[in-house]
């Protein structure tokens, strides 16, 4: 299994437009982050997590004649679906296979109604919606891939759990303890942690690392990262062992 980092950027990507911090100033590559997303290749298919609105640069800077096989979307607000249209070069005509909630599913109808009338524009994405709920596993390319319950403030959202390998979570404020016991035992964790200090819906980076402790991966990656965390070079000296920034572009063979 491969993971690429597409985007590791909260809702407003860094730097945040207007913002001239540290941050935003920095030269260094890892400082940018566009909106979280993460490719997956598994069994010589590719998933994507999330298709949020810099996805039609990342799949360019990534590997612009990759296939896309199967979306999985955590959940429905902008910064995870605002790119959904731009999937349309790979719906082929039974439509593109993209696994989300009832909840995702009915929004979807409301943001993007030209994709679901009748009688579509010729050219729409054409998706195949798959409806998951959370702790039922499902199997997609050999994978048994379960469905996680996370609290983003009062919104429940789903993180993805990749057999025993790979867990992606974005957006967690909150982890219920049977998504918490779900996770022991996990390689990798992906996890959200957003800045320095705390916010109302958002995983804070001292939270996200209390959270790394009790789960006690092997790794640990954050993503949907602030300005306001600081310096991808000075933020990873602060780290424990074995927990990591994520960056732009960071593979890891899982
Ligand atoms: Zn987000
Ligand atoms: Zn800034």
């Amino acid at each position: 299994m491969k993971l690429t980092f597409l985007g590791t950027g909260t809702s407003t990507g860094v730097p945040q437009l207007g913002c001239r911090c540290k941050t935003c100033t920095s030269t260094d590559l890892k400082d940018k982050r566009l909106r979280a997303s993460v490719l997956i290749e598994v069994n010589g298919k590719n998933i994507i997590i999330d298709c949020g609105p810099d996805f039609y640069v990342q799949m360019r800077r990534n590997d612009q004649f990759a296939r896309l096989d199967a979306a999985l979307v955590t959940h429905i607000h902008y910064d995870h679906v605002g790119g959904v249209d731009d999937l349309r070069p790979f719906c082929p005509p039974e439509g593109f296979p993209f696994y989300c909630t009832e909840d995702v599913n009915i929004n979807l109808h409301k943001h993007f109604p030209y994709c679901f009338v009748q009688h579509p524009y010729p050219g729409v994405p054409h998706f195949d919606l798959r409806t998951i709920r959370p702790y039922e596993p499902f199997h997609l390319f050999d994978t048994t891939i379960t469905p996680l319950t996370v609290m983003h403030a009062s919104l429940p959202i789903v993180g993805y759990k990749f057999g025993e390998s790979l867990a992606y979570i974005t957006d967690a404020k909150t982890i219920p303890q049977r998504t918490i016991d779900s996770l022991k035992g996990i390689d990798t964790l992906v996890l959200n942690a957003l800045r320095i200090e705390p916010h109302h819906s958002h995983l804070s980076l001292s939270e996200a690392l209390d959270i790394v402790a009790q789960i006690s991966p092997r790794q640990a990656y954050f993503t949907h990262i602030s300005h306001h965390l600081g310096t991808h070079a000075e933020v990873s000296k602060t780290l424990p062992s074995g927990v990591f920034l994520a960056y732009d572009g960071l593979k890891l063979e899982l």
